[in-house]
């Protein structure tokens, strides 16, 4: 057993909440999936779930929360630690820490779930020694958080990488080729998360054919995204992840569509021969999320 502190980690999805218990990404002593209903019913469940672990396994120093935003990450705020303008209905101002504070009395680390994967994947992951670095998710919605000078990109709010403006995909065979974020005429997220995905080609993103023409878009509207990002942040490399990335043949398209974006205009190493190590799928498969609760929870207690 290492000594490392017992941490309680929750990484709180639109879906699901997934919670777990543990030292490190080599000592997790069991984890739990909680279904994300409203956030009274929710929440106790996750601190229900706890408390048992508490008994199981002797008390916890810390917990960290990773979840889905926006959130609201400055300390000084009376709003600290709360969901805010989330569209999820019934999710609009949940004060998410409050509630295991008063129930645990431990210190809380919160943040969002794509920084917390982030900060796992920089610690023990795909993007060890790689500052700065982004993970994006593509998934159920599209996000991203950035590892920079040695901390999680914070700011007057967070980073919301799902909804960086691109230009539509061109040529596009798709039924319903309108961005469908509620929000924006033509964003990321409103291309390329699954369930617009689904509506633009009528059929869930797992069913397409490796050979369908929605790769191909999906890789364009990905590309443009990461371009921005590679103008804006100089990342020294940026991590795929989420359900729908886990198409083997997406990240390949999208480190060509990158160079060919850019067009000659950077030419370091990253966007030539070393491409294959500047976009890359995520170190630690689908538990970045929970992992860098972990690490927010032990971060909480320095
Ligand atoms: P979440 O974003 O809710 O945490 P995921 O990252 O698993 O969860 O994303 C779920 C979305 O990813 C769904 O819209 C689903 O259609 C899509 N998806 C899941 N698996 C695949 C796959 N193998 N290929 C393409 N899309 C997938
Ligand atoms: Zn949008």
């Amino acid at each position: 057993m290492s000594t490392q502190p017992l941490i309680a980690a929750i990484e709180g999805g639109g879906t699901k909440f997934v919670c777990g218990l543990g030292r490190g990404p080599d000592e997790m002593l069991a984890t739990h999936r909680v279904e994300t209903t409203t956030p009274d019913e929710t929440l106790d469940l996750v601190c229900d779930w706890l408390s048992q672990m508490k008994h199981q396994h002797g008390p916890f120093e810390a917990i960290g929360v990773g979840t889905f935003g926006p959130v609201d990450l400055d300390p000084q705020s009376e709003t600290y630690g709360y969901i805010t303008s989330t569209p999820k209905p019934g999710w609009q101002q949940t004060d998410v820490i409050t509630p295991l504070k008063d129930r645990f009395k431990v210190p809380v680390g919160f943040d969002t779930d794509v920084n917390a994967a982030a900060l796992a994947e920089f610690l023990w992951g795909a993007g060890q020694g790689m500052d700065p670095l982004i993970y994006i998710t593509v998934g159920t919605g599209v996000g991203g958080g950035v590892w920079v000078n040695g901390q999680l990109l914070h700011g007057a709010l967070h980073p919301e990488i799902g909804h960086l403006a691109v230009p539509p995909p061109l040529n596009s065979l798709a039924v319903n080729p309108d961005c469908q974020c509620p929000f924006h005429k033509s964003c990321v997220e409103g291309y390329v998360c699954g369930p617009a995905i689904a509506k633009r080609w009528g059929v869930r993103a797992e069913m397409l054919p490796v050979d369908h023409p929605a790769w191909e878009e999906i890789a364009d509207v990905m590309a443009h995204a990461l371009m921005n990002l590679t103008l804006t942040l100089s990342p020294k490399r940026i991590i795929l992840g989420g359900g729908v990335m886990a198409q083997p043949q997406l990240i390949p398209r999208i480190r060509g569509k990158l160079i060919s974006h850019l067009n000659g205009y950077l030419l370091i190493p990253q966007l030539q021969r070393e491409i294959e190590q500047y976009i890359v799928p995520p170190g630690l498969g689908s538990h970045s999320g929970l992992l860098g609760s972990l690490a927010l929870g032990r971060m909480a207690l320095q």
